[in-house]
C-alpha cells in the first residue's frame, strides 16, 4: 500500500448549533479520515453563541491534524463537508448544522480572498482558545508570537 504523507500539522475548529450538534460533529470527523490523520481530540464544550445571540448554544471543539493537503486543499475539503451536512449560509454567524475553520496551519500566514490563517478572530473567541488548551496550548501564534494558552 502507497505510504500517506502527511507532513503538514493544522488546527480546525469545529461548531455546531442545529440539529443533533454531537451527531453532527461526529459524522464531521468521519469525513475526515479521507485526507488527514486525527492527532488530538479537544474535548466538546457548550457555549453561549457569538455575535447573533438570538440563537441556539453552541457544541465547540477543535482538533489537531496531520495532512498533506495544501491550506486551500483543506478548505476545500472542510467547506464540501459543511455542504454535505446541509449547512446553509443565509444569515451572517446565524444558526449551522456544522462549521469548519482553519485555526492554524504549520507556521504559515496566509491572508487572501478566500482565506485567512491563522484564523483572524481566535484569540478572541474563548470557545476556539479553550479546545485549543485541550489540544495544542504551546503552539505559538505566527503572528502574534504568544503561545495558545497565552492567548487567553
Ligand atoms: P468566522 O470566520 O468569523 O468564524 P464563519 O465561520 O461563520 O465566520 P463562514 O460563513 O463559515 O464564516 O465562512 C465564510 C468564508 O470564510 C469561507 O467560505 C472561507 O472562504 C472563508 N475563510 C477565511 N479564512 C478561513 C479559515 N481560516 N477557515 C475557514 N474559512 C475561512
Ligand atoms: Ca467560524
Ligand atoms: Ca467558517
Amino acid at each position: 500500500m502507497e505510504k500517506i504523507v502527511k507532513e503538514h500539522k493544522a488546527v480546525v475548529a469545529i461548531g455546531s448549533n442545529s440539529g443533533n450538534r454531537k451527531e453532527n460533529i461526529r459524522t464531521a470527523l468521519k469525513s475526515f479520515a479521507s485526507f488527514c490523520h486525527i492527532d488530538k481530540y479537544s474535548k466538546a464544550y457548550k457555549t453561549k453563541p457569538y455575535g447573533n445571540k438570538n440563537q441556539p448554544d453552541f457544541i465547540n471543539m477543535a482538533v489537531l491534524i496531520e495532512t498533506s493537503l495544501s491550506p486551500t486543499e483543506l478548505l476545500d475539503k472542510l467547506l464540501e463537508i459543511e455542504t454535505h451536512l446541509g449547512r446553509e449560509r443565509t444569515i451572517h454567524w446565524g444558526e449551522r448544522t456544522i462549521d469548519l475553520d482553519i485555526i492554524f496551519y504549520d507556521n504559515l500566514v496566509i491572508q487572501t480572498e478566500n482565506l485567512t490563517i491563522p484564523h483572524p478572530d481566535m484569540q478572541n473567541r474563548d470557545f476556539v482558545l479553550k479546545p485549543l488548551m485541550d489540544i495544542c496550548p504551546d503552539w505559538e501564534h505566527p503572528v502574534l508570537k504568544k503561545k495558545a494558552r497565552k492567548l487567553t
